[in-house]
């Protein structure tokens, strides 16, 4: 059976971008394969702490598992959702993988570079964390990692960590897929990027300060319509998909897509000509405040018991199927 493995940072409350373009596609994804394969849904908490978290850890770690389950996911005995500081084999095999992994290849990791860039002393967790991300794949013999762009070139390192390591040791790691057949897997052409509704040139993020420039899962639904009301469009007058000169537009009608479930080019095709934005942002808001009225509704019904209860039979899986692994590895350097 293969393994489909994926997680998300829970170091606040999600934006409708990460929620259209990773959280969902996810779900589907995940129930999609899970009466064949393994699904393991894992919070990164030891990612977390390499920068801020804004609230309690703890307790944005059970509001990402009910989004997961706001969202749809359908659980069954191949779906284990677990937190990785729960499950030790991943700091202990990131220790091992430090000594197998150059300086020089992870000195060229473009996050690396980028979360680093401009601070006067960055931790050395935000240096190491591709290695535990490759840990996090490894321990658990995963050939899918579905993520975006801005992580293949980590799953690039995991690929060759495992197949050094393989190659001196005998096979002892499954070697994840390669990116092109993770995208191939993932059944994307391009990743969706909902942009900013202020400036549509940049993508929604949710670390952008300005807060009419996002939609937060939990904005009360009369406010997230209010904020589709005033984003920035153009003085073109002409409703038109052209994410290069109309990306605010061409913004609304992705987002209006994505949220109704109405294929992009019927949207496009119904909305072809008109000249009036405000018919079309009237119709985004109404979509998007009913879309959130729904998944918030979802949410409060989700308890923390519930969560607690998967997390505990995840967390006892997931400890049984790294330890296996990671006392491979150990074997492998005869530390045992
Ligand atoms: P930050 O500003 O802290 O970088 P972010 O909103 O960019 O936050 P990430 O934590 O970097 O979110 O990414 C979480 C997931 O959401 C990733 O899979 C990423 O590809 C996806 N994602 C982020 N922003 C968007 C967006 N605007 N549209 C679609 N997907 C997005
Ligand atoms: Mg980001």
């Amino acid at each position: 059976m293969k393994t489909i493995l994926t997680g998300i940072r829970s170091n606040s409350v999600l934006t409708l971008g990460n929620y259209l373009g990773a959280l969902l596609p996810m779900v589907r994804l995940a129930n999609k394969h899970s009466k064949d394969s393994n699904i393991n849904i894992f919070v990164p908490d030891l990612h977390s702490i390499i920068s801020d978290v804004d609230g309690d850890l703890r307790s944005n770690i059970i509001r990402t598992i009910k989004y997961y389950l706001a969202a749809g996911l359908e659980i069954n005995e191949n779906v284990h959702i677990y937190r990785q500081s729960y499950v030790p084999a991943h700091s202990e095999l990131c220790w091992i993988l430090n000594c197998v992994a150059t300086m020089g290849e992870t000195s060229r990791m473009i996050q690396y570079k980028e979360k680093s860039k401009g601070q006067e002393s960055c931790n050395v967790g935000i240096f190491d964390y591709p290695i535990l991300m490759a840990a996090d794949i490894l321990l658990y013999d995963a050939t899918y990692v579905p993520i975006g762009e801005d992580q293949f070139q980590h799953i690039e390192l995991t690929r060759n960590l495992a197949m050094r390591f393989n190659h001196k040791f005998g096979e002892i790691f499954t070697v994840p897929a390669k990116t092109s057949d993770q995208i191939a897997f993932m059944g994307v052409n391009e990743g969706i990027r909902i942009r900013d509704l202020l400036n549509p040139e940049k993508k929604m993020s949710k670390s952008t300060k300005a807060e009419n420039s996002k939609i937060m899962l939990d904005d009360e639904p009369a406010k997230a319509a209010k904020k589709i009301m005033s984003a920035t469009t153009d003085s073109l007058a002409k409703v038109k998909f052209d994410m290069f000169n109309q990306p605010g537009i061409s913004n609304l009608l992705q987002i209006e897509s994505l949220v109704t479930g109405v294929p992009l080019q019927d949207v496009i095709s119904a909305w072809a000509g008109e000249t009036r934005y405000g018919d079309l942002k009237k119709k985004v808001a109404e979509s998007v405040s009913g879309m959130l009225t729904v998944f918030q509704e979802k949410l409060a019904a989700i308890s923390d018991e519930q969560v607690y209860e998967l997390l505990e039979q995840g967390e006892k899986y997931a400890n049984k199927v790294a330890n296996v692994k990671l006392l491979e590895a150990q074997k492998a350097f005869h530390l045992r």
